[in-house]
């Protein structure tokens, strides 16, 4: 069973290196965020209720949030395991999540990274739309949005309206509290593991394989 979570504040890139072990290891990636986002671009209720939040940069209500990620995570594909991104993101989330598996979660991955670096990069992030490629990019690295998405080609590149600088400052204020919580509930199960996230991506996916014991 391999069962992993990525801590981190937005920005700190934890979607990008939970989707790197999970395509490293072959154990799905599941993203609150990503599910929201997929409810939303389909206009089911979730998604509608969800957005409220997430467009000023709150939490969506842990009883929904929980709902959705416990559903998500009792899909086959997830019998062996899964990857969480950014979910625990409170410590109700991580103790209905705790419950849920019998305590079986191998590893909690802690990506740190200053917070005046985070609003830097989460202005200058831009995604692909794209459900199938999702890339996440750096809009002065490819020369603004109205190019191709470098990954897939597709012209479908966009800026998540809540990386707009005064969104940006209303989530991390909310995260801040938040994550030191459940660093300490997962540091307290002995479960935590720390990785420097203002090395480049390859380092920080390096640091993590070493961490977890990952044969490169
Ligand atoms: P993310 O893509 O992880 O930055 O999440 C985008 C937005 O989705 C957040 O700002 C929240 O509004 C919402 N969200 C994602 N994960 C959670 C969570 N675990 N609990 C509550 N809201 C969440």
């Amino acid at each position: 069973m391999n069962n992993i979570i990525f801590l981190g504040l937005a920005g700190a890139g934890k979607g990008t290196q939970a989707q790197i072990l999970s395509d490293t290891i072959g154990i799905p990636m599941v993203s609150s965020g990503d599910l929201f986002r997929f409810h939303l671009s389909n206009k089911t209720e979730l998604g509608i209720e969800a957005n409220k939040y997430m467009s000023i940069g709150a939490l969506v209500p842990d009883d929904t949030t929980i709902n959705m990620i416990l559903q998500r995570i009792g899909e086959e594909d997830c019998n062996n395991g899964f990857i969480l991104d950014g979910f625990p993101r409170t410590l109700e989330q991580a103790e209905s999540l705790h419950k849920a598996v019998n305590g079986q979660i191998n590893c909690v991955v802690y990506i740190e990274v200053a917070e005046n670096e985070l609003v830097k990069r989460l202005s200058d992030r831009v995604i692909c739309t794209i459900k199938t490629c999702n890339a996440i990019l750096s809009k002065s690295a490819i020369g603004g949005i109205d190019s191709n998405c470098p990954k897939c080609d597709k012209p479908a590149l966009s800026q998540r309206k809540d990386d707009l600088p005064e969104v940006v400052e209303n989530r991390l204020k909310t995260q801040i509290p938040l994550i030191k919580q459940l660093v300490d509930y997962y540091n307290n199960k002995d479960i935590l593991i720390s990785v420097d996230g203002e090395q480049n991506v390859d380092m920080v996916e390096s640091e993590i394989q070493m961490k977890l014991g990952i044969n490169q």
